[in-house]
């Protein structure tokens, strides 16, 4: 079976946009700035998808486009001014960024009460504490789509491959909060297949194209795909989908799983960020 992350995702906007519109009129315009550096592919389509989900639902979008070439000092500038513009809620820092960049001074500069991704030390660590307060939006969108299909975690083996603070450490966390045994795989990794071939959930965040076959997989285990690739013009995930689909009860598709999810777990947070002034 099909997990439609679309479906459920533009069930989850719809509920947002009403919740947008009761601000409004309280006078509060919930509003998101990103800023993006360089041309990544990949990016561009992820805020193109982010941009048109805040615009349905009425949350307002400012883009802040930076060249490869900035530097670390620049981007605090701006987001020291972001930070203190009272009409932006959230702020989004789009990843990855060019490895010139220091990505961990960026994200803490955040102000905590505009963390809309959950990225800094402070959100994690409450997440840790489970606290949870704003959480990395693919976790939230995997956990909750898992939910909407009444899949539960409790007692089961959940193996995420994949350990960026970005997907795999707060996914990892998340799992733990629902009572799952988790094993967290990465690139140094022993024994991976046996490991994965005894997850009931499959969760893979590797960022490599169809690395996750037919034989890594437990028979009517659920696999979760968060990878996307750009190959010869045509979306894929880290699942080789076509054969694991037969072999896996639960699989998202890609597009149409994971990515959806995510862009409405950060329109939630948002509009979270807005309520939080009132
Ligand atoms: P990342 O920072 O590059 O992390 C990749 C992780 O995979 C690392 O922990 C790495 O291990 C591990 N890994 C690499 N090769 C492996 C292998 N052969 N076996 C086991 N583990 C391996 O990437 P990310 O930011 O987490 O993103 C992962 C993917 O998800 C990307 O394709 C990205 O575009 C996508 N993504 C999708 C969404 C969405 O909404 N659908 C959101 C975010 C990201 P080491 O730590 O040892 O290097």
């Amino acid at each position: 079976m099909i997990l439609d992350g679309s479906f459920v995702a533009k069930q989850i906007r719809k509920n947002v946009k009403i919740e947008v519109d009761q601000l409004r009129k309280r006078n509060l315009f919930p509003k998101l700035a990103v800023i993006q550096v360089g041309r990544d592919e990949a990016s561009v389509i992820y805020l193109r998808n982010k941009k048109r989900a805040c615009k349905e639902v009425g949350i307002l979008f400012e883009e802040y486009y930076f060249e490869e070439t900035v530097t670390t000092k620049q981007l605090k500038k701006e987001i020291s001014k972001l930070n203190k513009d009272i009409t932006i809620h959230g702020i989004l820092i789009q990843y990855p960024l060019p490895k010139h960049l220091d990505e961990i001074e960026l994200f803490n500069m955040i102000s905590l009460k505009k963390d809309v991704d959950g990225f800094t030390f402070y959100h994690i660590g409450k997440l840790c504490h489970n606290q949870n307060d704003f959480v990395s939006c693919t976790a939230l969108g995997i956990v909750r789509l898992l939910k909407e299909y009444h899949i539960s975690l409790a007692g089961k083996h959940v193996v995420v491959v994949g350990r960026s603070v970005v997907v795999g450490k707060p996914l990892a966390m998340l799992c733990l909060q629902e009572n799952a045994t988790v094993t967290i795989l990465h690139s140094q990794s022993k024994n991976v297949k046996e490991i994965m071939q005894s997850a009931d959930i499959l969760i893979s965040a590797v960022g490599k194209p169809k690395v996750i076959t037919e034989d890594m997989v437990k028979e009517g285990s659920t696999v979760v795909d968060v990878g996307i690739h750009y190959v010869n013009g045509k979306v894929m995930g880290d699942v080789d989908f076509e054969k694991v689909q037969n072999k896996a009860k639960y699989i998202t598709p890609v597009p149409g799983g994971v990515g959806p999810m995510t862009v409405a777990m950060l329109l939630e947070n948002v509009v979270k960020a807005c309520k939080k002034k009132i």
